[in-house]
């Protein structure tokens, strides 16, 4: 439970073959589906929960 390796630069893209979601972090060699190595991904953009901060 000691990792806190949440970026919110992070892009989520989805293949547009499998399916499969990566984050843009894991991708080395710029955007390709580590699983079936599609070059066709698109950008999902995660659903982000902001705290609203009531004073
Ligand atoms: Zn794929």
């Amino acid at each position: 439970m000691a990792r806190s390796e949440q970026k919110q630069s992070a892009i989520l893209y989805q293949c547009m073959k499998c399916g499969a979601t990566v984050k843009s972090t894991d991708l080395d060699l710029g955007v390709r589906c580590p699983f079936c190595r599609y070059r066709v991904l698109i950008k999902v953009r995660p659903p982000i929960v902001k705290r609203i901060k009531a004073r």
